[in-house]
C-alpha cells in the first residue's frame, strides 16, 4: 500500500541545513499495523508528515496505492489525502463545540461523501469504536480515551486505505492505551485499513506487525 524509497528531508534554518530524514526505506502492506519508534527529535513526526502529504520530502519517493504520491502536484496530493488517508493526533483534535456525532459527520462532509450516507456511516463508525452510548456528548463530556475513540471514528469515516497516527496513546494511561490498540486491531479487519503510527510507549509495541526504530533520521 505504501512504499518509501530513499526518503530525505532537510530543513533550512538560518544559514545551516538540518538533515532530519536520511534515506528512509519502508513499506506498509494492506491490513498491517506498523509502528515507528525512536527518541524525541529522531524524526518520526517529520516522516509521518511526509507520508501523509502534509510535508514535502527533499529527496526520494513515496508510492501510495500504486500512485507516485511524492511527485504529485499539491492539488492532486490533497485530493488523494482527503479521500484515501485519515489522521489521528496525540491531542485528539476534535471540534470542541460539536458532539461526537457532529465531529464524525464533519469529516464525511469534508471528504465529499453524499449526504444520504452520512447518518448510517456516522452510526456505524461510532459503534465500531464502542461509543454508541456517547454519540451526542461533546468532547468535554468525554474521557480522554473516549475522545480519542471519537477521533478514530472521525478518521475512518470516509473509508481511507491508510490511517496515520502521531503518538495516539501519548495522553492516555496504560489501560486506555490498550483499549485504543484493540480498537485499531478491530478496524484493521473490519474496515480493511492499514495503520502507520509513531509511539514512545513500549507496552503497545507487541501488537504491531512491524516496528521500525529510528535513530537520528535513519532506521536501525
Ligand atoms: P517527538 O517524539 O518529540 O515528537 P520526533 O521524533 O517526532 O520527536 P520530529 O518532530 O520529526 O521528531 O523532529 C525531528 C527534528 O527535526 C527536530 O530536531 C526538529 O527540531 C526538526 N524539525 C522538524 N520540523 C522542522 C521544521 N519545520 N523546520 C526546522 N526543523 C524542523
Amino acid at each position: 500500500l505504501l512504499l518509501v524509497n530513499q526518503l530525505e528531508r532537510m530543513f533550512q534554518v538560518g544559514s545551516s541545513t538540518l538533515h532530519v530524514l536520511k534515506g528512509i526505506q519502508m513499506s506498509v502492506m494492506p491490513n498491517q499495523l506498523v509502528m515507528l519508534k525512536g527518541r524525541s527529535g529522531s524524526g518520526k513526526t517529520t516522516l509521518l508528515n511526509c507520508l501523509g502529504g502534509l510535508d514535502t520530502p527533499s529527496k526520494g519517493e513515496i508510492l501510495f496505492n500504486g500512485l507516485p504520491f511524492s511527485r504529485m502536484s499539491d492539488d492532486e496530493r490533497t485530493h488523494v489525502r482527503r479521500r484515501q488517508m485519515g489522521f489521528i493526533f496525540q491531542a485528539f483534535a476534535l471540534m470542541p463545540l460539536l458532539s461526537a456525532w457532529e465531529n464524525v459527520e464533519l469529516s464525511l462532509r469534508m471528504a465529499g461523501t453524499p449526504r444520504s450516507e452520512w447518518k448510517s456511516r456516522v452510526e456505524q463508525c461510532l459503534e465500531l469504536v464502542g461509543l454508541e452510548k456517547r454519540m451526542h456528548h461533546r468532547p468535554f463530556e468525554l474521557s480522554g480515551g473516549e475522545q480519542q475513540r471519537v477521533a478514530i471514528a472521525k478518521a475512518i469515516a470516509h473509508k481511507p486505505l491508510l490511517l496515520l497516527a502521531d503518538e495516539p496513546t501519548a495522553e492516555l494511561d496504560t489501560g486506555m492505551s490498550a483499549q485504543i490498540m484493540s480498537v485499531f486491531q478491530n478496524i484493521i479487519t473490519t474496515e480493511n485499513v492499514s495503520i502507520c503510527m509513531t509511539t514512545h510507549d513500549p507496552t503497545i509495541l507487541e501488537v504491531a506487525d512491524h516496528v521500525y526504530e529510528m535513530v537520528d533520521g535513519k532506521f536501525i
